[in-house]
């Protein structure tokens, strides 16, 4: 028999519990996954959560696993390459898509462009 021993919010957040409990061989199993997989975010809280299953056995230990602090890692945020401005050498901004005027819209369709944070001219990503 399952024993539901935690409901998350979120689907990710009952992964990384499973994946807590695949790592002591406690089999655990994710409940609506299938629902959930097949709709996107917002929906999950309107189901009322992701609920994580273990067997009956292994309840205990289970919850006793989730209930340790999680150790987090800070995972290094994606950084952009440091590229200076190639007009003023100054800081560039987050990259964007740009659509471009008509003319040459038909050659390019979108570029992926960042604007430069001091002197306002934009350099293709
Ligand atoms: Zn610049």
């Amino acid at each position: 028999m399952l024993v539901t021993i935690a409901t998350f919010s979120f689907l990710h957040e009952a992964r990384l519990a499973q994946t807590q409990l695949d790592a002591l061989d406690i089999p655990s199993f994710i409940a609506d996954e299938y629902t959930l997989s097949n709709l996107q975010w917002p929906y999950e809280n309107i189901i009322g959560g992701v609920r994580l299953q273990v067997s009956e056995e292994f309840a205990a230990q289970a919850q006793e696993v989730l209930n340790e602090p999680v150790e987090i890692v800070p995972t290094p945020e994606l950084e952009l390459e440091p590229e200076p401005c190639p007009y003023c050498g100054g800081t560039l901004g987050e990259p964007y898509i740009a659509k471009p005027p008509p003319i040459i819209g038909w050659f390019f369709l979108e570029v992926s462009v960042r604007q430069c944070m001091a002197c306002g001219k934009t350099t293709q990503a």
